[in-house]
């Protein structure tokens, strides 16, 4: 075992806060509702989720009426993108470097990327060349008046932060009808999302990126959005999602989005000043380093880097062995790395994209963890370079 355990995966997962735990607890014990009974014990736990709609509300920045709760980030990108094509059939467009929870819904229902530039960013004048060819009625392009665009508030692997106002109007002054979705699952923690997102129709949050538990998270689907439900039960969530809320876990997801509300610029400014250590510590230390998007607007907590002439897998190995947690990309379920279609879509060349390394900080990170890294990452990729040489 190493000495030192230093966590810098939170944009993988982010420990469960506090907050979340003491608000939980009960919810594990005593409380127990099924909240769409009629009983005083049921009644109980119906209060505890519109408690938690209320904070959801007011983080997104809607009514409590449009959140829908789910089991995470992944099924409300999934309602948003097969919920709405359901509802009304037609292409679906979503970013290049969308997570594969919006693209590979995309995918299925039919749907187009939209280009990003080297930073990361959507490029605004692709989806405009692109909508206005479908206005166009130009069969080639196969964008006939679509049904929804996707775009993510940040990237989850580089961090950049998209102009979401920007695509929402470069869609509704083409096609007003057109829903907006944004995937805020990795800005939620970091950035205040009511103004940003006002002219968005969808919105997907996820607990825990936040702070909250696992396997639960929320759409927030504006008045008169076109949305069917694609798993049917019960309908308890304004029939449009079915199944048994885990209450302790939304209790949860709210307690975490309060303390978010409460400390998030502190917070933001305090990671943001060690992200910032962390990279000049970097580049002073591996030569030859490369920080992805760098001067791009990113989240306070994500720093990019590719290591020329080092191969990820063996350098998180390493880093492993040493106590830092880290990443080469998205976390895929089988825990193998693969090519990032995130890099490959910001034209990162292979030779650089092989040596990726993704170091996201977040609310429990601490000076020592950034010391500890600046120890142990310019070691590990001492030791690959000597082996390699
Ligand atoms: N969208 C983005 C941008 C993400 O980063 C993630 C998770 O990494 C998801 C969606 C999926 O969220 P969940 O893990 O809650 O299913």
């Amino acid at each position: 075992m190493p000495d030192q355990l230093t966590y810098l995966d939170h944009a993988a997962t982010t420990p469960l806060r506090p907050e979340a735990r003491a608000a939980m607890l009960p919810w594990l014990g005593e409380r127990f509702g099924n909240p769409s009974g009629a009983h005083r014990v049921a009644r109980e736990a119906r209060r505890a989720i519109d408690e938690a709609r209320d904070v959801v509300a007011e983080v997104v920045g809607c009514r409590p009426g449009d959140v829908v709760f789910t089991s995470g980030g992944t099924e409300a990108d999934n309602l948003a993108v097969r919920g709405v094509h359901a509802a009304r059939p037609g292409p679906v467009l979503a970013g290049a470097i969308e997570h594969d929870a919006v693209l590979e819904p995309m995918r299925s229902v039919g749907g187009h990327t939209v280009p990003v530039d080297g930073l990361g960013i959507v490029d605004l004048d692709a989806l405009a060349a692109l909508l206005d060819a479908a206005t166009a009625g130009e069969a080639s392009t196969a964008v006939a008046a679509p049904t929804l665009v996707s775009v993510m508030v940040a990237n989850n692997e580089v961090g950049t932060i998209q102009p979401v106002r920007d695509v929402a109007r470069v869609v509704h002054e083409r096609f007003p009808d057109a829903a907006v979705h944004a995937d805020a699952v990795q800005a939620v923690a970091w950035l205040p999302l009511p103004d940003l997102l006002a002219d968005t129709d969808l919105v997907s949050i996820s607990s825990h990126k936040v702070g909250g538990p696992q396997g639960v998270g929320a759409l927030v689907a504006r008045p008169g959005t076109p949305l069917r439900a694609v798993a049917l039960g019960g309908g308890q969530e304004r029939e449009l999602r079915s199944g048994t809320h885990d209450v302790a876990g939304i209790v949860g997801f709210s307690a975490a989005l309060g303390a978010v509300l409460a400390q998030r610029e502190a917070t933001a400014a305090a990671v943001r000043a060690r992200r910032d250590r962390l990279a000049a510590g970097l580049h002073a230390a591996v030569p030859g380093l490369v920080e992805t998007a760098a001067g791009a607007d990113t989240l306070p907590g994500t720093l990019h880097v590719c290591l020329p002439g080092i191969e990820s897998e063996a350098l998180l190995f390493l880093l492993d062995e040493a106590g830092v947690c880290a990443s080469a990309a998205s976390a895929c379920a089988s825990g193998a790395q693969q090519a990032s279609h995130v890099l490959a879509a910001m034209g990162v060349p292979v030779d650089q994209s092989r040596g990726a390394l993704r170091l996201s900080l977040g609310w429990s990170t601490t000076d020592g963890d950034v010391d500890h890294a600046l120890a142990a990452i310019p070691a590990a990729a001492d030791r690959l370079r000597e082996v390699a040489a």
